[in-house]
């Protein structure tokens, strides 16, 4: 079977507890320390095998295989990949059945990062899952006071439209705001307007 591992937490000695994304589900597994297991990081993608044990409620996770890019040797991009797949985990971490639409989509930002400029990859991504999850506010409705916002547009955290007038933060231009929101494209948006939609990405999903 194929996943991500979103997340990892050591558990007595070195013994692992990981969360591994596959198409359909978020599996918890168990993995012993032992020298011969290879290293696992967050974010990897690999082949695995969930092994049931009648000891122990919890499976564990056995003959690991990297599948690894050359892009994740570059630090810059295995952080920005690394901050998107732990905000993927605070998102996900107490659903168990899944759409494959969140592998899938991790899926084509792995390709994508080999090429492109990863802080970009990642806005446009959060652009698609808002879309997908339904809370994407493409009709750029004032969060607090309900009203249109037209002019003086500040984008907020799950990239929720206000009025500067109602809200902390930095204006953006709208009509750039909308072309993203329209194709999941940030081709308008200069690196710092997307440096700053990547900041409030980063308060979480
Ligand atoms: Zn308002």
């Amino acid at each position: 079977m194929q996943g991500y591992i979103l997340n990892i937490n050591k558990v007595k000695d070195e013994d692992l507890i990981v969360t591994i994304l596959t198409t359909t589900s978020l599996l918890t597994l168990y993995r012993f320390y032992g020298a011969r297991h290879s290293n696992i990081n967050i974010g990897y993608k690999i082949d695995f095998e969930s092994v049931s044990s009648a000891k122990s409620t919890i499976s564990m996770l056995r003959n690991v295989l990297h599948l690894g890019d050359s892009w994740m040797n570059e630090p810059r991009r295995f952080f920005v990949w690394q901050q998107f797949i732990k905000l993927l985990f605070k998102h996900l971490r107490d659903v168990e059945k899944l759409d494959s639409f969140y592998f899938e989509l991790l899926n084509e930002i792995k390709q994508k990062f080999a090429k492109q400029n990863p802080i970009r990859v990642a806005v446009e991504s959060y652009v698609q899952l808002l879309s997908y999850e339904g809370r994407l506010h493409d009709d750029f409705v004032c969060l607090i006071c309900e009203e249109l916002v037209t002019s003086e547009l500040v984008i907020t955290r799950s990239f929720l439209p206000a009025h500067k007038g109602c809200i902390f933060g930095e204006i953006v231009d709208k009509a750039k705001i909308e072309e993203l929101f329209l194709n999941s494209s940030t081709i308008n948006l200069d690196d710092d307007e997307v440096d700053k939609l990547w900041k409030i990405l980063q308060e979480g999903f």
